[in-house]
Parts: structure tokens; sequence; C-alpha cells
């Protein structure tokens, strides 16, 4: 089913220890797209400036991610972020974000995409996420993902948007500044408190934790020996995760584990290579074959 995915479209400056890339084609929808198209049909509501190359809109295009609602804004400069690694490649530190045009955007949903039953709000104002919503007709399902910028610049449009998802997927270190709390389980309830039903942790190399009012699941992160360029792996995550759920339609609790391991598994691609380059490239059959790795290092026969 389709699956609407509104964020950044983005230019990346990014140097990690293995190398640097500058001005690459990168942002949360960019990621999250790509990664969803190997499960879904999947359409992207995002904005970018007139210096957005058309052969980076024709390598989104060949995946068959649905841009008819990538605006373009006369004069504008596309959303540029500079971000840098040291060897804990957990920890991304933002050296720069230009705005550019993601600073006045004001997100129409065009009409043919209200339906959408599965919605992305990547990460992105939570102004912008939340006037997408109001126009969505019928959601069944609303995941959101959101960054320490706009935890920080943003917080009371933050608190407006939580109550209204269902599922928040954020990073360890977003849940403790969101909540105010350090310890991880404690974090979470506060963060469930504040309206969404399901909280996804993304813990980088560590994996996943997946949090509601009665449950607690976690899932390790694929060990991966090459790991290049950590920039889009939670987005990517979320791509995964969100593709595969609009793909079943199913949301049992056995589901969503499938669907956490699906977004690990395409994040797990998305560290191998710099920019979306491994999102490109990857073959249906490299996803299962990971995904049958995967099962063999989380099985487990022993009993008390
Ligand atoms: P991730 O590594 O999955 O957390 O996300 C990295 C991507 O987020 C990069 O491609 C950036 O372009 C994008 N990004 C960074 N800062 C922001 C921001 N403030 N709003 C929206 N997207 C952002």
């Amino acid at each position: 089913m389709r699956l609407l995915i509104i964020g950044s479209v983005a230019y990346d400056t990014v140097k990690t220890p293995f190398g640097a890339r500058e001005r690459v084609l990168g942002g949360s929808a960019s990621y999250s797209s790509l990664a969803a198209s190997y499960f879904t049909q999947v359409s992207v509501l995002a904005v970018v400036g007139e210096d957005f190359r058309q052969e980076d809109k024709a390598l989104l295009e060949s995946r068959g991610v649905d841009l008819s609602a990538l605006s373009t804004v006369p004069g504008g400069k596309t959303f540029h972020w500079k971000g840098e690694y040291g060897y804990d490649l957990n920890d991304a530190k933002t050296i720069q974000t230009d705005l550019n045009v993601l600073g006045t955007f004001d997100p129409d949903v065009p009409d043919h995409l209200k339906d959408a039953p599965y919605v992305f709000l990547a990460n992105l104002d939570p102004t912008a996420q939340m006037k997408v919503l109001d126009q969505i007709t019928q959601p069944r399902v609303v995941a959101a993902d959101t960054m320490n910028y706009w935890i920080d610049q943003r917080r009371d449009g933050l608190m407006d948007l939580l109550p209204r998802i269902h599922i928040l997927i954020i990073n360890e270190a977003e849940t403790r500044q969101l909540s105010g709390e350090y310890n991880l389980v404690k974090a979470a309830r506060a963060i469930l408190a504040l309206g969404p039903k399901m909280l996804i942790i993304k813990r980088g190399e560590y994996g996943v934790l997946k949090v509601t009012e009665d449950s607690i699941f976690a899932a390790p992160a694929y060990p991966l020996e090459s790991v290049f360029d950590p920039t889009g792996a939670g987005d990517t995550f979320a791509g995964g995760f969100v593709g595969y759920l609009a793909k079943t339609g199913d949301l049992s609790p056995e589901s969503v584990k499938t669907a956490i391991v699906m977004g690990s598994i395409m994040a797990s691609f998305n560290v191998e290579d710099f920019s979306l380059n491994r999102l490109l490239t990857l073959r249906q059959e490299d996803i299962e074959d990971r995904f049958r790795a995967f099962k063999q290092l989380t099985e487990f026969s022993g009993a008390v």
C-alpha cells in the first residue's frame, strides 16, 4: 500500500575516518524513500532549490520513487548538512546546517496523495510534519522521526505532534534529550506518556529497542566488517521498517518485529558505502540473503 514520506532532500558534506564526500545526495526523505522502495510504492513530499541536479532526481526515480510532490523553489538553494564522524560511528557531529529552502517549506499535500494509508514524517521541522498530517484524510499508520536540532529549536511543535502519531523512531541520545531521563527504559516510558503508542529507539551498532506500554523487544544490529559512512542509517532503518509494514499491512507484534529486522538489514547495507550508493545497487537476493543470516545470528534454542 502506498507510503507517503515527507522529509529533507539534501546535499550532504560528510567526513568519516574512511573518506570524505562533498555535496552528495542525502536527506532524510532520500534515504528513507529508497529503502522503502524495496517493499512498497512510495511518494516523497519535499522541497529542493534550483541547484538540485537532474541526475539526482533520476537516481531516486530509478528505484520507482514517485517525485510528483517534489517542488523546486525558483532561485532557492537545496538544504545542506555538513557532518563528521570519528571512530565512534554512532556519534554524528553536525558541523553546519544550512536550511536554505527548508527554512520556508510550507508543505501542501497534492490531492492524489491525501488518502495515503501509511505516512512517514521523516526528520524535518515538526511544524511542517504537523501540517502534512493535517492534510491526510485517513492514515492507518503514522510514524515520525526527529533529531536533536528540532528537539532543541522546536520543542513545542514536537510536543503538539507526539499525540498525533502512532510510532516515534528516534535514536538513543534523542530519547534522553526529549525525555530528560538518562535510563533508556524510563526515558521510553516518559515519551510514551507524551502520546505515541510505540517508541523505536535506534542504538547504532547496538541495535534497536521497541517499547510499548506493555512490551519491550530488542534486536541487534547486523555485525559488519566494513562500515564507511553511517549517514542516513537511521532514515534507512525507518524506510525499511515502515516500507515493510506498508507492504504486508500486518500490524501484529510479530510483523512489527520482522519490520524492525528489515529496517536493520536495510541500514546495514546503507553504511557500506557513501551517500545512497549502496541502496541504489542492492538486489532483492541481497536482502533475502542478509535476512537469513540475521535469523541465524539471533537463533537460540536453549531452555531454562
Ligand atoms: P541519519 O544519519 O539517518 O540520522 O540522517 C542523516 C540525514 O539527515 C542527512 O542526509 C541529512 O541531510 C539529514 N539531516 C540532517 N539534519 C537535518 C535536519 N535538521 N532536518 C532534516 N534533515 C536533516
